[in-house]
């Protein structure tokens, strides 16, 4: 049941719209990726766990989908506007290594990331540097109408479309105070499509250009593989909400100057018809910056002994467009949830699903799932439909699992393969492996049928010592946490 016409928020109009493909029976997707200079935290996770939901979204919903997620290994500035230095640069100096080697290790990191989070491979993933003779090309094209040339670049002249700024909502005067000056700039809003290598410097990533040696904005880069990839305009181009303010309007505008069209009232005419914006995960300490030593990176939630899946569920609980705050109690509560879902669902293990079968006791369970998924992406209604489900009783065990099977593939929790085994909490720091806690309770198991109760307490003192906590008669069938 996929009949619910999905509405999804357009941050360009500020509105729900109902989503009609550019192309019939397609859905052409654009993610803005990572910068790869560093590993991603959870919160940068969380843009891909949307984008995810989204892509499922569409195929559940029958549209052939494609899906370009990018990998930014070039010209993103430690300030999202014109300021600062190249972030690649910058932590391949303090490494003393090559661009090169910083880019593949932090790419295969974020990679590992989105495999454990279940998030599924894109059609393609388009790497910044592949395009520089395309991103020459696009400026080149848009330069004479629309660009100036500076000493440190050229300048994308933003009086040159209409609209500027229309995505962010705060146009001209106010923008100014973030922006660095350059000297020369004709309106403080104006970016560089192309940063020009400094006289007598040479630098690790530089390509020749019309406009001289040097490496392209961050800005173009997505313009160009977006527009080459999908081709203009395509369906949806997602971020980040940081990115409404500066990165997308500025994009937008290279799109308008590429497409020669104007005005924004028409949406499609800023490149795609709908521009979407994840809200941030924040976290009260401050850990949610790179800067700042032992940062919140899905690895250290493994190393705490949480299954990444729980962070998903964690993530799937908020609508994607409310901030989502994060600490460790919340995350164990989506745990102990994922745990009782993959318990229900392991009562359908050896069950042979019947995706063609109906059943008229899943038909309102699944008008829900539709509803709440086509109302702009609402998973946290659409969990409760999965728990709805998984709770119906009497009704042939092969349809029960092609209902759950199905709104799992756009849920992406995985339930069918996971154990509960698989989510226990094990710390990395723990002194003891589950293999000897297991032995330790049989041997508490053996004195208690021998009433020994104070060998017995022993055992579980012993336990407690080494971090172990025996939980006899948990209600999830658990007989002991690792703290
Ligand atoms: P970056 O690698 O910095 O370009 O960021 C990758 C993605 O993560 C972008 O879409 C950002 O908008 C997004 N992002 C950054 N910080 C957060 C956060 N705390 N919560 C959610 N998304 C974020
Ligand atoms: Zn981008």
């Amino acid at each position: 049941m996929t009949d619910a016409p999905l509405k999804l928020f357009n941050s360009l109009t500020r509105s729900l719209e109902v989503f009609e493909p550019v192309h019939p029976g397609e859905a052409r997707v654009y993610s803005c990726g990572p910068t790869v200079y560093n590993y991603p935290h959870i919160g940068n996770m969380r843009a891909y766990v949307f984008a995810d939901v989204l892509g499922r979204t569409l195929s559940w919903k029958g549209l052939k989908l494609t899906h370009v997620i990018n990998i930014t290994d070039v010209g993103h500035l430690t300030d999202d506007a014109d300021a600062g230095e190249d972030k690649m640069e910058k932590m391949a100096a303090e490494k003393a290594q090559s661009i090169w080697d910083i880019a593949e290790h932090y790419k295969q990191a974020y990679w590992a990331d989105v495999r454990a989070l279940n998030i599924r491979q894109p059609a393609q993933w388009t790497v910044a540097t592949d395009y520089v003779p395309q991103m020459i090309a696009f400026a080149k094209g848009i330069a004479e109408k629309h660009c100036y040339e500076l000493e440190s670049g050229l300048y994308f002249d933003v009086s040159t479309v209409a609209d500027y700024g229309r995505l962010a909502r705060a146009v001209t005067e106010d923008g100014e105070g973030r922006i660095e000056t350059v000297e020369g700039k004709r309106n403080p809003q104006d970016f560089a499509i192309w940063r020009k290598t400094p006289p007598g410097e040479t630098r690790q990533m530089e390509w020749d250009s019309p406009w001289g040696k040097g490496a392209p904005g961050w800005h173009l880069e997505c313009s160009v593989m977006s527009g080459e990839v999908l081709g203009f305009p395509f369906d949806i181009h997602t971020g980040g909400i940081d990115h409404r303010e500066i990165h997308h309007p500025n994009e937008i505008a290279q799109n308008q100057a590429f497409c020669c069209t104007n005005g924004l009232d028409e949406p499609k005419n800023s490149g795609a018809k709908i521009w979407m914006h994840n809200n941030f995960l924040v976290e009260r300490s401050g850990k949610m910056s790179k800067s700042s030593g032992e940062f919140l990176r899905l690895q250290l939630l493994v190393d705490k002994g949480y299954h990444p899946l729980a962070y998903r569920l964690m993530c799937l609980q908020a609508h994607y467009r409310s901030e989502l705050e994060f600490s460790w109690e919340g995350l164990g509560a989506a745990l102990t949830r994922l745990k009782r879902l993959v318990m229900s669902a392991g009562t359908l293990a050896d069950v042979t699903s019947q995706p063609e079968a109906e059943h008229p006791k899943f038909a309102p369970v699944l008008a829900k799932f539709d509803q709440a998924m086509a109302d702009d992406l609402g998973t946290p209604v659409a969990l409760t439909a999965l728990e709805d489900a998984l709770a119906i009783k009497k009704v042939d065990a092969g349809i029960k699992r092609a209902v759950i099977e199905d709104m799992d593939a756009v849920l992406g929790l995985n339930l069918f393969n996971l154990s509960r085994a698989d989510l226990r909490i094990c710390p990395k720091a723990a002194t003891i492996t589950e293999a000897e806690i297991e032995a330790a309770l049989a041997r508490r198991k053996e004195a208690r049928a021998a009433k020994d109760f104070a060998a017995s307490d022993a055992i579980r003192d012993e336990l407690a010592a080494q971090g172990v906590e025996v939980m006899d008669g948990d209600p999830l069938g658990w007989e002991w946490k690792l703290g």
